[in-house]
This record gives structure tokens, sequence and C-alpha cells, in this order.
């Protein structure tokens, strides 16, 4: 809605809607209380529509940064590729699509602080347990990230080929991966650490509370709901795939399955419940 009244009102900076926001707004029976305070927190995500409004705010910096590898000046997603139906999708489409998931992935980031620390839930920090299904729990990381944890580490011509879930596991002196003790893997879509069966991650205390809490990975900081609008690919590339994926092992998901639901439906994303352990 915000970018409605941006990209249709006589705004050319994002910041000069604010004082034009009411104090309250309600949208879809959801009421906002102080909508331009909560607005002002996502403005980030919503500037790169000020220079597909205003191109001429752009500067020779950021000229360089939305041109694609077409040479399309109009592309403000330059930075990422973002695929619909195996095309390169339109740039406005695709700007909206990084904001809306962008948006939703903050959201459920400031959600996850009520939910997991104050009950002291760690099954997202452990590996599957000896008889469930899967052999492996996975938790993917930047490789800033990835430097956090002391654990052998796997970053070989062979794991930038392939990835966790692959037909053909990747093996190490003759082993699958996932029957060795955790470690740090490089896939081909990035890095991870991998929990194998009634294994831990090395920063979970034995009391059970995260030793690394205030610089936890990304990952961490969600409670089993996740924005999936855009669906990493490789690489650069994503596609867009409008959907919030929600792990049924977390005891929050199956007991806030409808208000997920209900979430998913506000923000006209489909949704997925999947286990992932077992
Ligand atoms: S970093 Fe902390 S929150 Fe994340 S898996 Fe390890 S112990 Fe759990
Ligand atoms: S299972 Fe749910 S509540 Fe438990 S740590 Fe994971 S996200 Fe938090």
């Amino acid at each position: 809605m915000a970018l409605l009244l941006y990209l249709t009102g006589p705004y050319k900076r994002l910041e000069e809607l604010l004082p034009d926001m009411p104090d309250e707004l309600e949208v879809a029976s959801i009421t906002y209380h102080t909508p331009a305070k909560i607005l002002t927190n996502f403005l980030k995500f919503l500037k790169i529509f000020e220079t597909i409004k205003h191109p001429e705010l752009q500067d020779n910096k950021e000229k360089n940064l939305f041109s694609n590898s077409k040479g399309n000046k109009n592309n403000a997603l330059a930075d990422i590729t973002v695929m619909t139906n195996s095309e390169e999708a339109d740039p406005f489409d695709a700007a909206t699509a990084r904001v809306k998931h962008n948006v939703i992935d903050t959201e459920l980031e400031s959600i996850n602080s009520f939910l997991c620390a104050p009950c002291k839930c760690t099954l997202c920090c452990t590996g599957p347990s000896k008889n469930a299904v899967q052999d492996f729990f996975e938790i993917p990381l930047s490789s800033e990230e990835a430097t956090l944890f002391k654990l052998p580490v796997h970053d070989s011509d062979e794991s930038k080929k392939t990835d966790a879930y692959a037909e053909n596991s990747l093996k190490i002196n003759g082993k699958p991966f996932y029957s060795l003790p955790p470690a740090l893997y490089h896939w081909k879509n990035g890095w991870s650490m991998i929990l194998t069966r009634e294994s831990s991650c090395p920063a979970l205390s034995s009391q059970g509370a995260c030793t690394i809490y205030s610089s936890r990975p990304r990952v961490c900081r969600k409670p089993q709901v996740f924005a999936a609008i855009l669906e990493h690919q490789q690489a650069d590339t994503y596609t867009f795939k409008n959907s919030l994926v929600a792990v049924w092992d977390c005891p929050y998901v199956r007991e806030l399955k409808q208000l997920i639901t209900d979430y998913a439906a506000h923000n006209e994303t489909d949704i997925i419940f999947r286990e992932n352990k077992s």
C-alpha cells in the first residue's frame, strides 16, 4: 500500500510520504498503529523504487549497480537475477518480489525473538535422532557465518559441484558426508553446517543455551517459517516462488498453524507446511 501511495503520489523521496501517513491505518482487518514508524523500518528495502520512479536520482555508482548483464539501465535488481517461467523477470516485478521477500524475512526475524529463546527450545540446534528418517540437518550459512564454528571444513572442487541433497551424495574418503561428524561444507549453492544423527551445533552449551546468541547466524534468528518469495537457485539467480515455508517439526508452527496460514493469505503468498526432521 505504501508503495502504491509513493508511486502514484507527488513524492520524490520515500521519506516525504511519512508525514502524510495517518495515526492509524486499517488494511484487510489489521490495524496498524503509527504506520509511519513501522514503515520507517522498511524504507531501506523500498529505496529501489525511488530510482525506478526518478531515474535522475541515480548517481554514477548506482547507475553501474542498476545495470544488468544485458545493459538494461532500468533493471533495479542488477545484483540478482530473478527468473519466472524460465525467463528473466520484468525489472519492476523483480524489484517488487525482492521487497516483499525482504519485508517478510525481517518480520519473521522479530517474531522469532518472542518464541524460541524464552522457551529454550533447541530442536533446530541438534541433528536428527538415531531412528529418524533424515540422515542430517542442514543449517545454511554465509561465508562469514561459517567462521563462527570450530568444525572440520570441506571446501573442495567436488563439494562445490554438488549440494547436500544431490542424488549422488558427496563422499569424503569413500564415506557419504552425512555419516561423518558435523562439519562445514562449501556447496555449489553456498556454505552450510551439516548436523548429522545425534549431534548438535558446537555453539550449543550443555545447558541448552546458544553460546554465540548475539552473533548467531541469520537462519537461527527465524522461527521455522521462512520467506520463499524468491528461491535461491545458484550464484546470483533466484526464482519467483511467492511462498512461505513452515516446518512442521517446530512446536510453534503446529500451535500457530491458523495464524501462519492467515499471515500467508494477508501477504498473498502460498503456504507450504513440510517436515524437516522426523
Ligand atoms: S548457532 Fe546457536 S542458535 Fe544457531 S544452531 Fe548453533 S546453538 Fe543453535
Ligand atoms: S523448533 Fe521452533 S521453537 Fe524450537 S528452536 Fe526451532 S524455531 Fe525455535
